[in-house]
């Protein structure tokens, strides 16, 4: 046989251990999840084997036929689940949607208005060391201080002074409601594209318990592995045909060859999944576990940006307890709680060390902990913040093993993919 056992031992130990290390551990980072046994299925499939450049019905390789399927299935299904007259679903990644986006849209030169890195937008909306803060003019919106919310004056203001050809909304680390419809009048006022990338938010906005970015948005875009719970993976929705259009050459042959039809493949099973009524029970619950750790954090002596969620996410402020993200990333990691440090709002340490760390429950939801899984789960990061506080930063062994063995008596009964 040619299992990969047999053939590649190293690398199929590197993979059972990560096997081990998703079921040993809690995963907090917020734009993880657990894939359904299907989605793995369809992404470990033959269609790997397949040239399809192009889009179903119109390719530059034969024997597409049952390519064809799985894309106007993994194609229909987006533009049921967010209400949308187009989707493209060859986007390799979300960054790659996003280029996608740009390359359709707009010119090297052009101006455009997002939402900084350190108050929580992502890299592809104008940050220096990205190709979109490099080609494009890239003006930045934040956070207000007072809050924690995002500063639509600033937005307009920013937006009326600079006259942005596209405004980008969305993030990768903020825990309220951004409010499309108001980014939408501005855009107007300025006479700009509205670009959403709801990334971490898709599979709340699919569930029907997060603001869908349509209408108000003239494109979307996603990444289709966070809540949405698919395959790694970007994704472009639209209801404007001259958009769609101008999307499609931008993907292909703009940005990207032949498309990873596994993957696609992929993507339609995990659509059809997150059109079930079971999603919406999922996504649900999704956001209330996300607001009891938040309190349980809350009580527990620490802050969270703006004041607590109403996603999938959370930023912790650390500084009351006196440590630093990176410390308390690696204190967690240790007690097998894993999750990322993040620069808080205004943070005063530097982007490596950080005076918060980012949670997210869309990972240990999937596996189906509730409400009392993530009071214990923030109790449990407390227990570990106030043992690293005692040591003055320094490792607190015992502490860490103390909690590795709840986080193990917890995660064993919680098992994935059948362990
Ligand atoms: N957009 C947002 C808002 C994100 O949070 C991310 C992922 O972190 C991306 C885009 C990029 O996705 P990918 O990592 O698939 O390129």
């Amino acid at each position: 046989t040619n299992s990969v056992a047999q053939t590649d031992p190293e690398l199929a130990a590197a993979i059972a251990d990560e096997l081990g290390r998703q079921q040993g551990e809690i995963e907090l980072i917020a734009s993880e999840n657990i894939v359904s046994q299907a989605v793995l299925e369809a992404q470990g499939s033959v269609l790997t084997n397949k040239y399809a450049e192009g889009y179903p019905g119109r390719r530059y390789y034969g024997g597409c036929e049952y390519v064809d399927v799985a894309e106007t299935l993994a194609i229909e299904r987006a533009k049921q689940l967010f209400g949308v007259e187009y989707a493209n679903v060859q986007p390799n990644s979300g960054s790659q949607a996003n280029q996608g986006v740009y390359q359709a849209l707009i010119q090297p030169g052009d101006t455009i208005l997002g939402m900084s890195l350190d108050a929580g937008g992502h890299l592809t909306h104008g940050a220096k060391p990205n190709q979109s803060g490099k080609w494009f003019n890239a003006i930045q919106y934040g956070l207000r201080k007072q809050d924690g919310l995002v500063d639509m004056d600033q937005v307009r203001s920013l937006a009326h002074e600079h006259k942005p050809k596209m405004i980008i909304a969305g993030f990768s680390a903020y825990s309220r409601v951004m409010d499309w419809a108001a980014f939408r009048a501005v855009a107007d006022e300025v006479g700009a594209i509205l670009f959403v990338d709801m990334a971490h938010v898709a599979g709340l906005v699919a569930g029907g318990v997060y603001p869908s970015p349509f209408p108000h948005a003239h494109v979307a875009t996603t990444t289709t592995h966070k809540t949405l719970r698919g395959p790694r993976g970007g994704l472009i929705l639209t209801d404007d045909e001259a958009i769609a259009k101008k999307i499609n050459s931008a993907i292909f042959p703009g940005i990207q060859g032949g498309p990873l039809m596994h993957v696609i493949a992929a993507k339609a099973v995990a659509f059809k999944e997150a059109l079930q009524p079971e999603f919406k029970t999922y996504a649900a619950q999704v956001v209330a576990n996300a607001q009891v750790l938040a309190e349980t954090l809350v009580k527990g002596g620490v802050d969270i940006v703006s004041g607590g969620t109403d996603n999938h996410l959370m930023l912790v402020d650390l500084r009351p307890k006196v440590l630093t993200g990176k410390a308390t990333e690696q204190a967690l990691e240790r007690a097998h709680i894993t999750c990322n440090k993040n620069a808080v709002p205004f943070d005063p340490e530097k982007p490596a060390i950080t005076s918060g760390i980012r949670l997210g429950t869309p990972a240990g939801t999937s596996r189906g902990f509730g409400a009392a899984e993530f009071q214990l789960i923030g109790e449990l990061i407390i227990e570990v913040l106030d043992g690293l506080a005692a040591n003055g930063e320094a490792n607190n062994a015992t502490v860490e093993a103390q909690v590795r063995a709840k986080v193990k008596s917890l995660t064993d009964r919680f098992p994935i993919y059948g362990l």
